[in-house]
């Protein structure tokens, strides 16, 4: 996951999210001389190493006047650069906007990885006050009818201007934004698209305010008997559940995913498995006062109109234009591939269970409720690995030098760890990363374990984005993690997956610190959704590797290496379940696609639940399996940002297997020649180019599916080269 900075942030936040507004007047009140004295955000330049971030000085009191200051500055510049008399141009429009708002973005950066990373009362007060003054800000540049003008006519004069290709990239970019803001929208228009944004934003809170009660108002109050077969900790988790829910000595399952799903697995009761099952697949679906069915059905709607304004078929399209898929049609076709084969392995998958089932003397057909149980019950017959087998080998401290040593020896990087630079927390390092030639490139920020006021989750962000074209500025990147403290005096271990997490964020961190563009707006992770994932996604692979696991997959009291029996387990249970994992994943992914692809005319008046089974129909699912997100409680397309892009998950994934195996054809995980080119039009180049031409360049053609089924194990070809690390992508 990225995290991105204000500015593309808030672009993206705010397509169509609020009323065309009056442009908000600059303030006139110029801050004390003392607060000038004391605000960091007020001072022009940080005295500390590299200009990092004087998180030592900086006080939560200091946000808001900065952020006043910047916003009143921005529109002083926005301003100058609308009503410039001369013939507008490249540089007087373009460069000027890429130019202005500098203490605005930096206040913005600091404050937003606050928000997320290290949160506190004041800070959420001061995001609830500040969130929709900056939203009216940006409308107000991005709606400015002479601004637009300017963009405009350097737009249509692009290709006879005298500029570089990064340059035409750039005015495209800037002339898109301002488009899909709704500023070439008649009065009228816009006016329908406020009122549509508005209506939606009611309709998304009820949407998830209705799921969350379905998911908090059930519960199954069990008795030990019943918990049979749950593990210790599930059962102690389930135990302090029921407390809290007054119903002391009991165990409650919720439907929470961690509850319900090791419930799932583990529960050897069926019928308890049933209720609890048929209780989580019908959330937001009962008929009654908290069914969404009513209001999916009019956010459908309304997105089709609102696209058909934009000049769309649908809302897919709209939502799809700006993306590396272009087309609803192509992620269909992407679907479409990798559907058959992983339908084709969940009911192999269902015939092994059933086979179980019948040998231990079951008289009935596997359904849904029997699925995760009987899925653990193959696995532990066939791989046997727990967590505290597996555990002792991945300390933190070996996989963070583990993610360096593979930016080394990919891209020469060189990472030095700095102990005189101001942090925000004191568990927060930095390091500052060379390149080959002992060139300054810049800082990488590390933000490990979990506590209060972080977010869950990993993620990674910046504090300042590269760019050049007013001389070279160098990135500060941070990675954020969630991982467990551990106890005073012992070595930090992580899950597998969080090894895998490592790797993954470290991926998003170069792509920032490798840039190399002129213009801050091109910069780093600055590119579409299906595209910004592959650069980390491909670091993923290489945990999996015996490579790694040999040289840093040590044992913490032994220091042995793991065992290469234990290797070769692991990197087969990676594929195990895979059809089922899929074939859910897909399912929600048509459902999502099928939903939004209706134009204004069809999107009148749907019967959501029709609409749903026809659209399983039509794929051929099978019941044994739901979507992983069924409609009415489908939170990513239905209440987030995920509408018509839930196949992204599966898009980046063909093209972090298929880039992976561009380095395992060769025999080396590391080739030069790959790497370079990876560098040059992947890592380095920001969004410098189309991300299909960035692709197609680095690799010498388009992408394939087959790496993706190789690796997932649907392909009977025994070939099992490169691994089968799979990431945290699927949500
Ligand atoms: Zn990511």
């Amino acid at each position: 996951m990225t995290k991105t900075t204000l500015a593309a942030a808030l672009a993206a936040a705010l397509l169509f999210s609020l009323p065309a507004s009056a442009p908000v007047e600059a303030s006139d009140t110029a801050p004390a001389a003392a607060d000038l004295q004391a605000n960091p955000f007020l001072q022009a330049e940080w005295a500390t190493p590299f200009g990092a971030v004087p998180f030592d000085r900086i006080r939560p009191e200091h946000f808001v006047p900065a952020f006043d200051a910047g916003m009143a500055a921005h529109l002083r510049e926005i301003d100058a650069i609308a009503k410039n008399p001369a013939a507008p141009d490249f540089a007087n429009t373009i460069v000027a906007m890429e130019r202005a708002g500098r203490d605005l973005d930096r206040v913005g950066a600091v404050f937003f990885n606050m928000t997320s990373a290290n949160s506190s009362d004041a800070i959420r007060a001061i995001q609830t006050q500040m969130a929709p003054r900056i939203a009216a800000h940006q409308n107000a540049i991005l709606l400015n009818p002479a601004l637009f003008a300017r963009v405009e006519a350097v737009h249509a004069n692009r290709a006879n201007a005298g500029l570089d290709a990064e340059q035409i990239r750039l005015v495209e970019r800037h002339h898109l934004q301002f488009q899909r803001a709704g500023a070439a929208l008649t009065e009228a228009q816009r006016e329908r698209v406020a009122a549509i944004g508005e209506r939606m934003a009611s309709l998304s809170s009820s949407f998830q305010q209705n799921l969350m009660k379905d998911t908090d108002e059930w519960a199954l109050f069990l008795d030990e008997a019943q918990m049979a077969g749950v593990p210790a900790p599930l059962k102690a988790a389930a135990a302090a559940e029921a407390k809290m829910r007054g119903q002391e000595g009991k165990f409650a399952i919720t439907l929470q995913r961690p509850s319900v799903e090791p419930f799932l697995t583990f529960a050897e009761d069926r019928a308890l498995r049933e209720q609890a099952w048929r209780a989580w697949t019908l959330r937001g679906d009962n008929n009654d006062g908290e069914d969404n069915k009513g209001l999916i059905a009019e956010i459908v709607a309304l997105r089709a109109e609102r696209a058909q304004i934009m000049g769309y078929d649908s809302h897919a399209e709209f939502t799809l234009d700006d993306t590396m898929a272009k087309t609803p049609e192509a992620a269909l076709e992407l679907m479409r591939r990798v559907w058959e084969p992983a339908l084709a392995r969940a009911k192999e998958e269902r015939a092994d269970m059933q086979a179980l089932i019948t040998r231990e003397g079951g008289d009935y057909a596997l359904q849904g409720w029997d699925w995760r149980y009987y899925a653990e019950q193959v696995r532990k017959e066939r791989f046997d690995i727990s967590q505290d087998e597996i555990r002792p080998y991945f300390q933190l401290e070996q996989f963070i030098a583990a993610q360096f040593y593979l930016a080394k020896r990919l891209f020469g990087l060189e990472f030095t760890e700095r102990k005189d630079l101001p942090v925000y927390h004191p568990s927060v390092r930095v390091w500052e990363v060379k390149d080959a030639a002992g060139q300054h490139v810049g800082l990488f920020y590390g933000d490990y374990f979990a506590r209060q006021g972080k977010s869950g989750g990993a993620w990674m962000s910046s504090y300042r984005a590269q760019e050049k074209f007013d001389g070279a500025v160098t990135p500060h990147i941070v990675n954020v993690m969630n991982i467990p403290a551990a106890p005073e005096g012992e070595i930090a271990t992580i899950s597998l997956d969080d090894a895998i997490t490592l790797f993954h964020e470290m991926g998003h961190g170069l792509h920032g610190l490798m840039s190399d563009v002129n213009y801050p707006s091109l910069a780093g992770t600055a590119v579409s959704r299906d595209f910004v994932e592959f650069p980390a996604q491909i670091l993923e692979h290489y945990v999996l590797t015996p490579h790694f696991l040999n040289k840093f997959a040590t044992h913490k009291t032994t220091g042995a290496s793991m065992p290469v029996e234990l290797q070769q387990r692991l990197i087969a249970s990676r594929q195990f379940n895979q059809g089922f994992a899929t074939v859910e994943f897909l399912s929600s992914g048509f459902v999502d696609m099928d939903f939004h692809a209706l134009t204004a005319e069809q999107a009148k008046g749907i019967d959501v639940a029709a609409f749903e089974a026809q659209a399983l129909e039509r794929i051929g699912a099978i019941p044994e399996i739901p979507m992983r997100h069924r409609s009415p409680h489908f939170a990513h397309i239905f209440a987030g940002g995920y509408s018509a892009g839930y196949y992204s998950y599966l898009w980046s994934e063909v093209l972090d297997s298929d880039g992976f195996d561009a380095f395992s054809e060769t025999g080396d995980l590391f080739n030069p020649e790959v790497a370079a080119r990876l560098k040059q039009y992947v890592f380095s180049a920001g969004n410098l180019r189309d991300p299909m031409a960035a692709y197609v360049a680095f690799r010498g053609r388009e992408p394939v599916v087959e790496p993706l089924l190789r690796n997932r194990g649907f392909l009977a070809d025994g070939d099992k080269r490169g691994t089968a690390a799979e990431g945290d992508n699927e949500g």
